[in-house]
């Protein structure tokens, strides 16, 4: 039983598919004329989670991911129209055409090593299949075309001037999403006024182009789709009038959802559109909003190329809950290091050989709980630090749990067989970005050796009160001890307060 917050209801519901056999769920995805921000990496981790929880729960030939790319767009004219103005002779068609599929790899790339799944259709494992699910606006001109007529008939919208806009007063749930009336929306002074609009609400469905920019014939004339047809159009397309999820980040619910809903419930008027909505929060850096003038603004690829592996990266997004707004710190991605270190080393430091003879076994069944409560992803990755610490889970406990650890550990998305090289980055992170860093650590190392020292007396004395009474210092300043055959090793752990460790200076 899967539990989600729903948006469209304020309450957190039991998820009921409309068919369990095909689960069919829908992202916004990126509008491709730049890397990917912190921010955007977001959303596709927290839903990333969630097509794997659906996929172990329902079946992984049994669960459909669409996340379009929206690759018809006034910025990505403008990056173009730069890179023509900046002396490039080619034509624009040809430099917009550059820049979305180069766009397009880098999200790939960049995702990808976010431990990100690629949407795809139910079972369909095929390159067409994995392309058709992730759609591009300007390969679905036509279904949008025909949802515009179709909208424009039944008098949901009007063609003036080579544009056609939506009529939002003839949709009486228009606002129902993000709880706002249309006087508020219109005092909040996001709408645009224009000569050829009935009412400064509407919003475009379609708009001219001019020769030189990208465009298609259509009954209005030679022009391009507005952004949010794109949704409404597409996921008709690949998931039906009614599906399961729509998401996106809390930043697209007003305008972009609400004009989706509208467009999808006129065009669609037996059908449900989404059942369930569910929005990220924002993400800040160090408390303040990311912006490129503060200076705190990173692509995925700037801390990508800084040395932090995707793996904790993806650690400090699902520290957090989706709902929650998430503050990204340097703390944290020092925390999560150690996180990510310790769940390569249970895995990893058994030996090559075993590692490669690990096979996936199934998720402990309190991490798919915590996921299954609304996607509880700090619960579950404390929960899955915390047993892999205590010490009747640890490695050498573990034995045939091995394969169960590693199958929760993909659940959550780390699959650190499948990037061996995780582990090796991992242990050289620490050193180049000058934080925290497991076995070098400035201040546990000491500690370490003493603990050492004091453990071979107590063998040979067997009185290991000494030992004991250390272990418990260590443990109470937030210190995961461990005792190993090969020595002793601290670990910083979430609670980590050098202030206790005082009477032992
Ligand atoms: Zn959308």
């Amino acid at each position: 039983m899967i539990k989600l917050h729903n948006t469209k209801t304020r309450a957190k519901e039991i998820f009921t598919p409309i068919d369990p056999e095909n689960v069919r769920m829908y992202v916004c995805g990126p509008t491709v004329y730049d890397r990917a921000h912190l921010g955007n990496g977001r959303p596709v981790v927290v839903f990333d989670v969630l097509y794997r929880l659906l996929r172990h729960v329902y079946g992984p030939d049994h669960v459909t991911y669409v996340r379009n790319f929206t690759d018809v767009d006034d910025k990505i004219n403008a990056t173009a129209l730069a890179r023509q103005q900046a002396g490039d002779p080619r034509p624009l068609e040809v430099l917009i055409r550059e820049r979305t599929e180069e766009t397009i790899q880098w999200y790939h790339d960049d995702m990808d090593a976010l431990g990100a799944l690629r949407p795809s259709i139910r079972e369909d494992r095929s390159e067409a299949g994995l392309r058709k699910a992730e759609p591009r606006a300007t390969e679905y001109i036509g279904a949008m075309i025909t949802m515009i007529d179709g909208l424009i008939t039944s008098g949901h919208a009007y063609a003036v001037d080579g544009h056609v806009l939506f009529r939002v007063r003839s949709y009486k749930n228009y606002g129902a999403l993000s709880g706002r009336t249309i006087d508020d929306m219109i005092a909040g002074a996001r709408v645009e006024v224009a000569p050829y609009k009935e009412d400064p609400m509407d919003f475009v469905l379609w708009k001219p182009s001019d020769a030189d920019l990208p465009g298609w014939e259509s009954p209005w004339g030679f022009g391009r789709p507005g952004w949010h047809i794109e949704c409404s159009a597409m996921s008709y397309e690949l998931l039906g009038a009614s599906f399961d999820i729509h998401g996106g980040g809390l930043d697209l619910q007003f305008p972009h959802h609400e004009n989706e809903i509208a467009q999808s419930s006129c065009a669609h008027p037996q059908a449900s559109f989404a059942n369930v909505w569910m929005h990220n929060e924002m993400l800040q850096v160090e408390g303040k909003k990311m912006s490129k003038s503060l200076g705190n603004f990173f692509t995925v690829r700037d801390l990508l190329d800084q040395g932090y592996p995707g793996e904790v990266i993806r650690m400090v997004y699902l520290g957090t809950h989706y709902g929650k707004p998430m503050d990204w710190t340097m703390r944290k991605a020092s925390d999560a290091q150690v996180a990510v270190n310790e769940m390569a080393g249970i895995l990893g430091t058994s030996g090559q050989e075993t590692l490669s003879n690990l096979k996936i076994g199934q998720p402990f069944p309190w991490i798919v709980e915590a996921l299954k409560d609304d996607l509880n992803t700090s619960l579950a990755t404390n929960e899955l630090r915390r047993k892999n610490l205590e010490k009747r889970v640890s490695r050498h406990e573990l034995g045939e749990h091995l394969d169960d650890l590693y199958a929760s550990q993909i659940l959550l998305g780390f699959d650190l067989k499948a990037h061996p090289q995780a582990l090796a980055k991992a242990q050289s992170f620490d050193e180049t970005r000058g934080i925290v860093n497991v076995r070098g650590d400035a201040l546990l190392s000491p500690l370490a050796a003493d603990l050492n020292r004091l453990r071979a007396e107590a063998s040979v004395t067997k009185n290991f009160s000494l030992v004991d009474a250390r272990k418990d210092t260590l443990i109470a300043a937030g210190i995961e001890v461990r005792m190993l055959k090969s020595g002793v090793e601290l670990l910083r752990g979430p609670n980590f307060d050098p202030a206790k460790l005082e009477s032992l200076k």
